[in-house]
């Protein structure tokens, strides 16, 4: 048992998911995400599937998030996501945060943050309205849409 109002089950999404055993306000913390922090550039291997572990907390900090000790290790990625995953520098911990309103049993998602050149290697099955496709941090939607609208074979 999770001691966060959390647990990991089948997600529709993809894989397993994480769901809330409780409610969440707005503002309130659900669950660190805990790793090990590595200073690089560039993500660690961009097609690896335990990339989508790894991720950018601040520029050029990168937390791999990919071990069992990790309660919210399962959190899949939304294009219209439930959650915000925040790094605090003070305590050097990161954690996911309510962004909506989440009632028990709702999958919690958030943004993985992903650049363009990371998210070609991710499709992303979200399945909300507005979903980009790939897994593209919110900012680079715009530009992915363009980048898969220019790139794409004309006849
Ligand atoms: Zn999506």
């Amino acid at each position: 048992m999770s001691p966060y109002g959390v647990e990991s089950k089948t997600s529709p999404i993809e894989g397993l998911g994480l769901f809330a055993t409780q409610s969440f306000s707005v503002g309130q913390k659900i669950a660190p995400y805990l790793g090990h922090t590595t200073e690089r550039i560039d993500p660690p291997s961009s097609s690896a599937k335990s990339a989508t572990y790894w991720l950018e907390i601040k520029p050029g900090l990168w937390l791999d998030g990919s071990f069992a000790e990790n309660p919210a290790r399962h959190a899949n990625h939304s294009c219209a996501p439930n959650a915000e995953l925040i790094y605090d520098n003070t305590v050097n911990e990161a954690w996911l945060i309510a962004s909506q309103a989440i009632t028990a049993n709702d999958e919690i998602t958030f943004d993985y943050g992903f650049s363009i050149a990371e998210g070609l290697f991710h499709p992303c099955c979200c399945r909300q309205t507005n979903c980009a496709g790939h897994i593209v941090a919110a900012p680079l939607r715009p530009a992915l849409r363009r980048h898969l609208r220019f790139s794409r074979s004309r006849d």
